[in-house]
């Protein structure tokens, strides 16, 4: 579906962007309902720890990397436009989490979290079309949009609310499992309940556009992705794209966006496709986990007649694409081969030479050889797929004890990396330190939100230090007061999360 789109989509039509359209119109609520900042960033929690457990959900480096180079120049752009004050930028997560899932969707969720499906990552022609999905989204969270309608559902208590947004989301996904969550018409209730209004679409349009232009991506970008749904909605492709559910197109948005184009000068240039961007989006299509037909019609593209014709950009996709897919159908020899043609066709080109060292890691890692994979990738670049990689390989080479260091520098910095706790747990493991293993375990518990999953670590860490006694990992003193502390802190948040329910 998302091909057939996407030929449609060669079809560009050049839009343009906003005069300032008028924010009086939104509906005021009494400034006392609003939901307050803590209180909606606590709904948040427990709709992402939801999702975090979901098996649908991604934690890959490389893509939430590229994701996440987008979406910083982004808030920093709201920030400095006086869209996200001080108090929300404080006190909301800000974080976003990729879901395996092949259709185009990405949704704001009350306290700053933003979840981005791969089949939207895998759709976009550039990080300026992506960025003007996230931007639109950001701007419902900074205009407190999701406070508004929590809002209008005062009668609700908060758990039936974060109830009803995973029975939405559920339901987005597949129409099937909506009952996992909601049954019957309560679903259909959820979504409609959860919809922003046309003039609330219309302002996070507006604002997200001055937001995007701002953190200096190209407002054509914005006009493309428009146009892509619209040519999406025109075919009624409602199941590819949840998108359009969410974000209706209305006459009055398409008004707003034709507004935009006359008054845009910039509108007329056209987004070259860089051979990451397309590498990136190859990837996001490998790993929402095609079946293996599809795998292989992808290898072969990589040989197909057309081949030749196709711009560099292009080619380096197809040549991605089919090196990941030979990797995934385990035929190493294969992949070997395309990934030998990528590096000879992205030599010259910076970011697309490093998805090649890095996929030609992850194919030699696959194979089985660590040691050669440890050497492809440079773990001493201060970069989370380089030193998730290398940590992986290094360990499998039986040297866990470099990569001990440089996992700890990380997740000194990077407290919320589930991954490289993971990591860090595995090194710690292959040294023998079981102590440490376990604690590193329950951090990555934590990083995730799952609280008695922490809790439960942290407590066999305890159990632990007190069998072994003075002469066995107990006597690991700051170690086991940093155990103890933790046991403490993560006891009083499960607590804090039980008395909500
Ligand atoms: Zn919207």
């Amino acid at each position: 579906m998302i091909r057939r789109a996407l030929a449609a989509l060669l079809l560009i039509v050049p839009l343009a962007l906003p005069p300032a359209l008028s924010y009086a119109q939104l509906p005021t609520l009494g400034d006392g309902s609003d939901m307050t900042l803590g209180a909606e960033r606590k709904l948040g929690e427990r709709i992402a720890r939801e999702i975090y457990r979901d098996p649908d959900y991604i934690d890959d480096p490389l893509l939430a990397e590229y994701v996440q180079g987008v979406w910083e120049p982004l808030l920093a752009a709201a920030r400095k436009r006086g869209e996200l004050n001080p108090d929300i930028d404080e006190r909301f997560a800000w974080e976003i989490m990729l879901v395996r899932d092949r259709t185009v969707n990405a949704f704001a969720l009350p306290g700053g979290y933003l979840g981005v499906h791969l089949g939207l990552i895998g759709l976009v022609a550039s990080r300026d079309e992506l960025a003007s999905v996230l931007a639109h989204e950001l701007s419902h969270v900074t205009q407190r949009h999701i406070s508004r309608l929590m809002s209008q559902q005062s009668k609700q208590t908060p758990l039936m609310l974060g109830a009803m947004i995973l029975g939405a989301l559920v339901a987005g996904k597949s129409p099937d499992a909506a009952g996992a969550l909601i049954t019957g018409g309560q679903a259909v209730a959820a979504q409609t309940q959860l919809n922003f209004s046309r003039d609330m679409e219309r302002e996070a349009d507006r604002v997200g556009y001055g937001v995007m232009t701002q953190a200096g991506f190209n407002p054509q970008g914005f006009v493309t992705m428009f146009d892509k749904l619209q040519q999406a909605s025109r075919l009624n492709d409602n199941g590819a794209f949840p998108y359009l559910r969410s974000h209706p197109l209305t006459t009055e948005r398409i008004a707003d966006m034709q507004a935009r184009q006359q008054m845009d000068a910039k509108s007329g240039t056209v987004i070259a496709l860089t051979m990451e961007h397309a590498m990136m989006a190859a990837r996001a299509r490998l790993l929402a986990e095609p079946g293996v037909d599809t795998l292989r019609s992808w290898v072969s593209e990589a040989d197909a007649s057309t081949f030749a014709s196709l711009g560099p950009a292009r080619q380096a996709g197809v040549l991605y694409a089919a090196g990941l897919a030979g990797v995934k159908l385990r035929d190493f020899a294969q992949a070997n081969g395309l990934i030998a043609r990528l590096t000879a066709l992205t030599s010259a080109d910076a970011p697309a030479a490093r998805l090649t060292r890095l996929l030609a890691a992850e194919a030699t890692l696959a194979a089985g050889d660590a040691p050669r994979a440890a050497a492809l990738v440079d773990g001493m670049a201060n970069r989370e797929p380089e030193l998730l990689l290398s940590a992986q390989a290094l360990i499998r080479a039986g040297r866990a004890g470099e990569v001990v260091p440089r996992l700890q520098d990380w997740v000194a910095l990077h407290p919320r990396d589930a991954l490289a706790w993971l990591q860090l747990s595995s090194a710690y493991a292959a040294q023998g330190q079981s102590l440490r293993a376990i604690r590193a375990e329950a951090e990555s518990h934590a990083a995730r939100l799952d609280y008695a999953a922490a809790v439960d670590r942290f407590k066999a860490a305890q159990d632990l230090m007190r069998k072994a006694g003075a002469s066995g990992p107990g006597s690991d003193y700051i170690e086991a007061s940093i155990i103890d502390t933790r046991t403490r802190q993560l006891e009083s948040l499960l607590r804090e999360q039980a008395a909500e329910r």
